[in-house]
């Protein structure tokens, strides 16, 4: 029963920042709830503007000598939009920032003038003549043609816009097909085999027992609305999409609607041919390459009704359905989802959670790796629990060795090759078959390790690693504890201190020298800076143009390469020195992944693993493919130290252009927060400079609060947001980033 309400008036003016109070009348106190459109009187002259009800509450928060007005009524349909301010206004509240900001973030752009038609390419030719076809460019090397000529040929007609993005294939090629009278273009969508919904022509498999009862069990979860969300914990190939599309199926031939999120690096042209296959033109797409008015006429789309399966990164959370039933989350422990650069930084599975609790939807979160959130939440029994734990057709995981580096040296192999993973390379050479060699690079800048005994040097407090910086200090960027350089090992006394630092080219080269007739791709930042560099490459070795792929963290998503029978991880150890709570998550994650790459088609799979501390939990976890062990201990630590999830973590960040105005900022947030900290039991780590001390020309100051709960996180950026509002915002800006993902 709500007393007052916040009313946002008018949404097309910039500051939309300040709501209005009004007092509720009697007649709709029962009744008015967040979203709601309703009928103000706004202004002197009281003239009648219609508003959305983003906040509710028992007892005014204005001061006394402020008239508030009644609202006139409450108008029927609000539609999706107040549902989609409702949303905005709680990750305002929950993430920290201004309205504007989130309702920039949650709502669609503003419509563009005119709506561009999608235009389709259709295949005209004959079975017989795409054979000629085929073996004339296959003579060529004609590879774009090729690719062009047999994805027409599996899908008869395809949109435009997919073979730019995903097959790679210039508007050249395209053009050229259409002179030689191979294809037709045409603007509008006809299909040649109506994809329906009924089943009648989409190819529907048989679920073996795991998978089915996976279905019935997040479906009755579904029904009953008995939970929030389901973990479908299930290793990579065993069946996790099909079971998705089941459970979308039986879900959208309810009249409800769909949104299934992938991060953006691994929404493959596979991906979306599969959902296409099965759902046809009900499925929309909305990927990075799309423009602002593609992306605008799908939104509307949805919102019109006119598709009911939306597929995409994160944004796509925000998709305007009316009669959402379910939202996935693909690879739900994958850092992309949450947002790093834009205010509101959101997380996208606790968005989704509190999307969906709008419409009594259902949030499955699918991952061969769990985030340990989700995990946490499901052994508690808050979340559903499904486990898939045989691969598709009982194919056999592949076997992992783990090569001790140091041993190695010992032996005087300096190569950056252990000779166990020459040997498995040339015999996966010799039989003609794939090899992928993963280098580790996160968290590669800066840090120092013990070539003798593999130890990182960590910091006393915070138990993350110490990062070297150019004054030749070592630092702690949680809580800004710095020591001089040592020349020796602090565990084994060992003079063997340094950084690792090998690239992906050098790899390149030394891969080259050993096998100098292996065609070797490389894949890093530099290699897909172009805009489809990334899928032209994975394309490339999907199709054995080459043995060796070479790359780092970003070659072990995606594409299904079932001829690849080796996976080398280089520096194992990479990830578990780098300086935040979450380097052994990420490690496991990484390791399980990559090795998840080797043996996907009919033949066996073999692992190496090479690491400098062949006994951390991380590694051997990993080599066992043992999450739940994993998780036993890793949760322990985090119990011990209150990491998330078992307690909460705020990053108050802090810049300025000029070194004094950083340092005042610093300063003044260090009194409110320990202020506020003496009244609530939080823990104030810092103010110090952040691991980035100047960024662009701006000076960064951070300081981390760890909590019991969330609420007391939310409360402490309430008043520092309240604070900063009241002495005018001086010195620079704050910003809050919480259960970070990364330091700052
Ligand atoms: P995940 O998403 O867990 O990696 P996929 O759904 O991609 O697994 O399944 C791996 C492969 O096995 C896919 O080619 C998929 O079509 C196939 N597959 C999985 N389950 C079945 C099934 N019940 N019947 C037929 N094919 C299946
Ligand atoms: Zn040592
Ligand atoms: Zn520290």
């Amino acid at each position: 029963m709500a007393e007052y309400a916040q009313i946002i008036v008018d949404l097309s003016i910039e500051k939309l920042d300040r709501p209005f109070t009004y007092h509720v009348p009697q007649e709709l106190k029962e009744i008015l709830r967040i979203g709601d459109l309703v009928e103000v009187p706004f202004g002197r002259g009281n003239r009648s503007l219609q508003g959305f009800v983003i906040g509710l509450e028992d007892e005014r928060s204005i001061s006394a000598n402020i008239t508030v007005k009644d609202i006139r009524k409450k108008l029927p349909e609000n539609g999706i939009t107040g549902h989609l301010i409702a949303l905005a206004y709680w990750m305002k509240n929950q993430y920290g920032g201004t309205l504007n900001q989130a309702l920039k973030t949650v709502l669609p752009l503003k419509k563009t003038a005119k709506e561009k038609k999608v235009s389709y390419v259709e295949l005209l030719l004959p079975p017989k003549r795409v054979q000629e076809l085929r073996e004339v460019f296959q003579r060529k090397h004609a590879v774009a043609r090729l690719r062009l000529l047999e994805a027409l040929y599996t899908e008869g007609e395809l949109p435009m816009s997919v073979i730019g993005s995903k097959l790679q294939v210039s508007s050249a090629v395209v053009k050229a097909f259409e002179e030689e009278g191979y294809v037709a273009i045409r603007s509008e969508r006809r299909f040649r085999n109506p994809f329906s919904f009924d089943g009648g022509n989409s190819y529907r498999p048989v679920l073996n027992d795991e998978q089915r009862a996976a279905v019935e069990g997040m479906y009755a979860h579904f029904c009953k609305k008995d939970v929030p969300a389901c973990l479908l914990h299930g290793v990579t190939g065993s069946g996790k999409t099909e079971v998705y599309m089941e459970l979308i199926q039986r879900i959208v031939s309810q009249g409800k609607q769909v949104i299934v999120l992938i991060p953006e690096i691994a929404l493959t042209y596979q991906t979306m041919m599969r959902f296409y296959h099965r759902f046809g033109e009900r499925v929309s797409i909305l990927h990075s390459r799309l423009s602002a008015g593609e992306r605008t006429d799908q939104l509307e789309r949805a919102r019109r009704g006119e598709v009911d399966i939306m597929i995409g990164p994160r944004s796509a959370l925000f998709t305007p359905f009316e009669q959402l039933g379910l939202i996935i989350l693909d690879e739900e422990h994958e850092g992309t989802y949450k947002s790093e650069d834009t205010i509101p930084r959101y997380h996208a599975r606790e968005t989704a959670i509190y999307r969906a609790s709008q419409t009594k939807a259902l949030v499955v979160l699918g991952s061969a790796t769990p985030s340990l959130e989700s995990f946490y939440e499901a052994k508690n029994g808050n979340y559903g629990y499904y486990k898939l734990e045989k691969r598709y057709r009982n194919r056999e995981l592949p076997a992992v060795s783990v090569v001790d580096l140091r041993a190695e040296l010992k032996a005087g192999n300096r190569s950056m090759f252990s000779r166990k993973l020459q040997k498995e390379i040339a015999g996966a050479l010799g039989r003609k078959e794939q090899v992928m060699l993963f280098l580790n690079r996160r968290g590669m800048t800066g840090f120092i390790s013990c070539r003798s005994c593999g130890k990182a040097i960590k910091c006393p407090h915070c138990d993350v690693s110490l990062t070297l910086h150019k004054d030749g200090k070592m630092k702690c960027h949680y809580c800004g504890y710095e020591t001089l350089r040592m020349k020796n090992c602090p565990a084994c006394g060992s003079r063997y201190l340094g950084g690792f630092s090998v690239g992906t080219q050098k790899v390149e080269e030394s891969i080259q020298a050993l096998f100098p007739s292996a065609r070797v791709l490389r894949m890093d930042a530099d290699t897909t800076r172009s805009k489809d560099g990334y899928e032209a490459i994975l394309s490339g070795f999907a199709n054995q143009e080459a043995d060796v792929l070479v790359g780092t963290q970003m070659i072990v998503k995606g594409h299904d390469f079932p001829n690849v029978t080796v996976v080398g991880i280089l520096a194992a150890d990479m990830s578990l020195l780098a300086d935040d709570f979450r380097a052994s998550e990420r490690t496991f994650q990484l390791l399980t992944q990559a090795a998840g790459r080797a043996g996907r088609g009919e033949k066996p799979g073999k692992v190496v693993i090479q690491t400098y501390q062949p006994e951390h939990f991380a590694i051997q976890t990993a080599k066992q493919q043992n999450f739940e062990e994993f998780y036993e201990e890793e949760i322990s630590y985090r119990q011990l130290l209150s990491y998330p999830p078992c307690g909460h973590m705020m990053l108050i960040l802090m810049k300025a252009e000029k070194e004094e105005e950083v340092e005042q900022l610093a300063l003044t947030m260090e009194a409110v927060v320990n202020q506020i900290a003496e009244q609530m039991s939080v823990l104030v780590i810092g103010p110090a400079d952040a691991r980035i001390k100047k960024l662009n020309n701006i000076y960064r100051k951070t300081c981390y609060i760890k909590a019991k709960e969330y609420d007391q996180l939310v409360q402490i950026k309430n008043k520092i947001e309240a604070y900063r509002e009241q002495s005018g915002y001086r010195y620079g800006t704050v910003s809050f980033d919480f259960d970070p993902m990364h330091g700052a």
